[in-house]
């Protein structure tokens, strides 16, 4: 035999050994969950290469973690020093972090036509919303009305290649209504670099999915606004995300009133016009905000918004608990209630 052939009748040997050597690993459903952003995080990876997929979420883990101090809206870090800088007025540089989350805040703002707005942290720490522990009575009406009377808006920002300077005295960011949004997707495109492509990750009920499950897509619950249980299934499509906002996750209650954490920016108090909207889209930070701007909008108002941020599958649940929904959202929902809610389908989105 030529001594000389024989590396390449190896090498393809070898191949195939391989090859067949992971054909052989059977997938599994791997799961990690950790307390982040407020919340319990769950990731689900299918994967037959378990190194990979540790290795994979220990690195999100510590990402996520990084992210939570970074963008706290009022415990110490980067987003506070930020939002002290820039109601100094001067250009600075922020943190790496903050930057991208700041501009895509500010077209989210527009797009809402104000009704996200995350300069307004003032506002919601006014409420108690800036705290761990909750109070046990709203504020003053004439210290939300003095706030009103000159509400800082992201417009209040002004950006230069990187640089940025405030425009408002009283500029406070909280960027809770799309973080978790914004981190998810983070989130989703690092596991693919990972090479991961078939996960779940969950934040709280917020969640985005790649790939499937395997047998059958990632089937997500949404949960029933008014009780126990799961108003809707959705089963996504590879890269979708699905955020909702409701009144029933923060807040607190006096006199027979649920005072709760999404307020409007038009009255300076908890927004009233709906009690839960869900939005479909495949970017996390959009399907996020949106989800908090249409709850803003309310029942009257959120077709016109969801036109202006160009999402076109939506779930709101009114104060009546009628469903109404978007053309794009019925051909995507199972609706589990029982007994059913009437269901309102908006004519034109
Ligand atoms: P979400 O649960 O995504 O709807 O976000 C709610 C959080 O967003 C609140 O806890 C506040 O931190 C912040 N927030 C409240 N009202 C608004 C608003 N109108 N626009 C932007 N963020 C808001
Ligand atoms: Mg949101």
């Amino acid at each position: 035999m030529n001594k000389a052939l024989r590396p390449r009748w190896i090498l393809p040997g070898l191949a195939i050994v391989l090859l067949s050597l992971s054909a052989c690993q059977s997938e599994e459903v791997l799961s990690r969950q950790s307390f982040v952003f407020g919340t319990l995080v769950e990731v689900k990876i299918r994967t037959s290469d378990r190194d990979q997929a540790i290795d994979a979420i220990n690195t999100l883990f510590s990402r996520f973690d990084k992210l939570h101090s970074n963008w706290h809206a009022w415990k110490p870090g980067a987003m506070t020093d930020t939002s002290a800088k820039l109601s100094q007025g001067e250009w600075f540089t922020p943190a790496a972090s903050i930057t991208p989350v700041l501009e895509y805040s500010q077209q989210l703002y527009r797009d809402s036509r104000g009704l996200f707005n995350p300069a307004m942290g003032r506002l919601v720490a006014l409420w108690g919303f800036h705290a761990d522990t909750l109070p046990d009575k709203p504020p003053e009406k004439s210290a939300i009305d003095s706030i009103l009377l000159d509400l800082p808006g992201m417009d209040d920002i002004e950006f230069n290649n990187g640089r940025v300077r405030g425009h408002h005295p009283h500029i406070v960011i909280d960027a809770g209504g799309m973080a978790k949004g914004y981190a998810v997707n983070m989130g989703i495109e690092l596991l693919r670099r990972h090479g991961i492509s078939n996960a779940l990750l969950n934040a709280g009920g917020d969640l985005c999915g790649i790939g499937s499950r395997g047998d059958r897509a990632w089937r997500v619950g949404i949960r029933h606004p008014n009780r126990q249980g799961v108003l809707a299934s959705i089963d996504l499509s590879d890269g979708e995300c699905v955020f909702t906002s409701g009144d029933y996750e923060r807040g607190y209650d006096y006199e027979n009133h649920h005072y709760h954490h999404i307020i409007d920016p038009r009255t300076g108090y908890p927004a009233d016009g709906a009690v839960s909207v869900t939005v479909l889209h495949p970017n996390g930070a959009l399907a996020d905000a949106a989800s908090t701007a249409l709850l803003v909008a309310g029942v009257d108002g959120w077709q016109e918004i969801a036109e202006s941020m160009n999402i076109d599958k939506v779930l709101l649940v009114d104060h009546q608990g009628r469903l109404h929904m978007t053309a794009g959202m019925q051909k995507r929902v199972v609706i589990r209630d029982n007994p059913p809610q009437e269901i309102i389908i908006a004519p034109q989105i």
